[in-house]
């Protein structure tokens, strides 16, 4: 199958009118620790939306081809888009694709670009994650379940409540404080500090 454009959302009610890219969830996700897989939100959200599902596996097509999927996202991404949300489903699934990113986000340096990730605590990927994280106008999250070890120092990190070292900024948009992420931006903020989540 040839995909010559990715698919991108155009937010949702947590992040707003934030445009969106995903991938299909656990197929994508070499990171997933048990408790993640169990808890899935995404997982359950394909399966009442089949359309989206679709919609996340020809973007994963195409993502398996970086220099297309760099061209193609290129195309998608105004130069004056202030944010793009990576992976409201789906992570980076190999270096090869988090090194995609890095040459997207290099060519977009007027976007900000945020996304929470379980794939650090892939030997073969983690590289390539801090190379992405490095860069200016990246935000990235270690996402860390009770099934997880401890990320590799420097990281922000977005916990889950119940894990007893859970410490960090509760997310404002579950605790009913602003509309979305659009309104509240803490985390694309660079250096703002951890983030705290319920589970869904
Ligand atoms: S803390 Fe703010 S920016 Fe981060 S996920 Fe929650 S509402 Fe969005």
């Amino acid at each position: 199958m040839i995909v010559a454009e990715p698919t991108i959302g155009r937010g949702n009610v947590k992040v707003g009118p934030i445009p969106t890219f995903s991938l299909p969830s656990r197929f994508s996700c070499p990171g997933a620790s048990p408790w993640c897989i169990k808890h899935c939100y995404a997982a359950r959200f394909e399966r009442v939306w089949p359309n989206c599902r679709v919609a996340y596996s020809r973007n994963l097509v195409l993502s398996w081809n970086a220099p297309r999927f760099v061209r193609a996202m290129l195309r998608c991404i105004p130069r004056d888009l202030p944010y793009l949300r990576i992976h409201v489903s789906g992570d980076f699934h190999s270096a090869q694709y988090a090194d995609a990113w890095t040459a997207i986000a290099r060519k977009r340096p007027n976007t900000q670009f945020f996304a929470y990730t379980r794939s650090w605590n892939v030997a073969s990927i983690l590289p390539a994650l801090e190379q992405l994280r490095a860069l200016g106008n990246v935000h990235l999250f270690a996402s860390l379940d009770p099934d997880m070890p401890d990320p590799t120092p420097g990281w922000r990190v977005a916990f889950i409540g119940i894990d007893p070292r859970a410490a960090g900024m509760r997310c404002r948009h579950q605790q009913e404080e602003v509309e979305s992420c659009l309104e509240c931006g803490y985390c694309f903020r660079k250096g703002a500090g951890n983030v705290v989540f319920t589970v869904h």
